[in-house]
């Protein structure tokens, strides 16, 4: 049993939903945007408020949403205790601003993206369930389906990773919470906080994603969540 196992004091969410959303093109940030006439960030929610062992949530979004009675948040329940704060103009402040705001004595955090608002809740118990276990970083990813080719300034191919080697990483992303303050603490931006952990040297173990945990980016994949929250789920709600 590792420290981290043996000392359990519960776990932090920081939702994200302060991006702009300029490729779906809704006129409103993304995370507002209505799903089956609720803002995604309320379905996000009202899966993080089922999630066992959560103690605190941070949710973080624009600064001029901050008033949680504004139009805009119609059809959103926060979780009990959680607070809301303002994100930053990259998505890696916006997670800071929300480590910042977590009951400080957690010592597993997840942080999850509103965008990916259907995730079920098994998936964030697969990912508390393998920090708990012992792994300093843990991520949940899909098997890529496409042939992957990394590319130079020019657009020449460079190399083409086998695909069977590749993984498609998903939210949430959980981490022991003092690998996660370090590695927020090294200042550097990047598109997930695993690549952040990573860097420091720490192991990420990947466990399995799940479909329904894709990002909504573009009007496609609004209509897609619109499809599958039609679809009933074995077990309910997801
Ligand atoms: O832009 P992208 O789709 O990668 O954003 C992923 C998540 O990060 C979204 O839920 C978005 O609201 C959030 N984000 C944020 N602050 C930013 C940029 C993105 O909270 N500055």
């Amino acid at each position: 049993m590792t420290d981290a196992h043996a000392a359990s004091r519960g776990v932090g969410v920081v939702v994200v939903a302060a991006g702009s959303g300029a490729r779906l093109g809704a006129g409103v940030p993304k995370a507002f945007v209505a799903l089956a006439g609720r803002p995604l960030l309320g379905h996000a929610l009202d899966t993080v408020a089922v999630v066992p062992g959560v103690v605190s949530v941070a949710v973080v979004v624009p600064a001029d949403l901050l008033d949680t009675t504004g139009p805009l948040w119609s059809g959103v329940s926060l979780p009990s205790g959680a607070v809301v704060v303002a994100g930053g103009a990259e998505r890696t402040a916006s997670v800071a601003a929300g480590l910042a705001a977590l009951d400080p004595s957690c010592d597993v955090v997840l942080v999850h993206d509103a965008a990916r608002c259907l995730t079920p809740v098994d998936v964030f118990e697969r990912v508390v369930a393998a920090v708990r276990s012992g792994a300093a970083g843990v991520v949940p990813g899909v098997p890529v389906v496409d042939t992957v080719k990394v590319v130079d300034a020019a657009g020449v191919v460079t190399s083409t990773p086998p695909r069977g080697s590749l993984r498609a990483v998903q939210t949430p992303q959980g981490f022991r919470s003092e690998v996660l303050l370090d590695a927020h603490a090294s200042g550097v931006a990047a598109t997930d906080d695993a690549a952040l952990v990573e860097a420091l040297g720490h192991d990420v173990l990947v466990v399995e994603g799940d479909a329904r945990a894709h990002k909504v980016t573009t009007a496609d994949d609004l209509a897609h969540a619109e499809r599958l929250l039609a679809v009933p789920t074995p077990g309910g709600a997801s």
